[in-house]
């Protein structure tokens, strides 16, 4: 996909939280925005290109504040990932556009509301947010709770990350997050089979598709990730597995 085409899927899907950055004074609200979408589905623009729209509106802000004799700052913003992603570099959330912006890498929740506290971050924006899988004492994700304390503190929160796993399912905390989520751009990328529309990761262990069961962790096999259509992606199972019990459920 061109940079243009990402621009303008971007503006499309994004359209009514972007108007939602801009500020007014003593207008400050939480807003939780998830991101979600297959790889390669420009996930990583949409953040990058916040975090300029963000900047960009808080200058906006700032400058005719100022013109109104009104003293103001602007937002601390800051990006973030989750410290599992080893693409690329560990300072930088780097698009496949090749667009990228300064970040920093976190191993838990914990350590990212801590950042986020200390330095008062006003705006948080959170790449490969599925990642963020560690539980509280309650059995909720931590990620979830954590969102829901900076929002009642007034927080804008941005996160992006995969909506499913290889087996198609909800990814750690991401259902949860899309839940409680006030705005939630969704993003398709082009099945590496056939070139239809693509909602699924589809992973591979030397060149052939995962089986349902296969550790997250492989040591020695050379595993790689493809985006595919529903009608591309692979999964192998064993025979007591729930598709083949609608086999036999057929047959009855
Ligand atoms: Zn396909």
């Amino acid at each position: 996909m061109t940079k243009s085409n990402l621009y303008r899927q971007y503006q499309k899907t994004a359209k009514i939280p972007y108007q939602l950055y801009n500020r007014r004074p003593g207008t400050d609200y939480g807003w939780l925005e998830v991101v979600t979408g297959n790889m390669f589905s420009g996930k990583s623009e949409h953040l990058i290109m916040s975090y300029f729209d963000i900047l960009q509106a808080d200058r906006f802000y700032v400058r005719s504040a100022q013109r109104e004799g009104i003293d103001v700052i602007p937002r601390n913003v800051k990006a973030y990932k989750h410290s599992a992603d080893k693409r690329y570099a560990e300072s930088s959330i780097i698009a496949h556009s090749g667009m990228s912006i300064p970040c920093t890498a976190v191993d838990s929740v914990d350590r990212l509301v801590l950042d986020i506290l200390t330095e008062d971050i006003h705006v948080a924006l959170i790449d490969e947010v599925q990642f963020f899988q560690e539980k509280s004492e309650s059995g909720q994700y931590a990620i979830v709770e954590a969102a829901l304390h900076l929002l009642a503190d007034k927080r804008f929160i941005i996160m992006a990350g995969l909506d499913k796993d290889f087996r198609g399912l909800p990814f750690g905390p991401i259902a949860d997050l899309l839940a409680i989520a006030d705005a939630k751009p969704y993003y398709v990328s082009t099945c590496a089979v056939c070139g239809a529309p693509a909602t699924l990761p589809q992973r591979l262990i030397d060149g052939k598709p995962a089986r349902y069961d296969d550790p997250v962790v492989l040591v020695g096999a050379a595993e790689s990730y493809e985006p595919r259509c529903r009608s591309c992606h692979q999964i192998l199972t064993d025979e007591d597995s729930y598709i083949n019990k609608m086999e036999d459920l057929k047959a009855l």
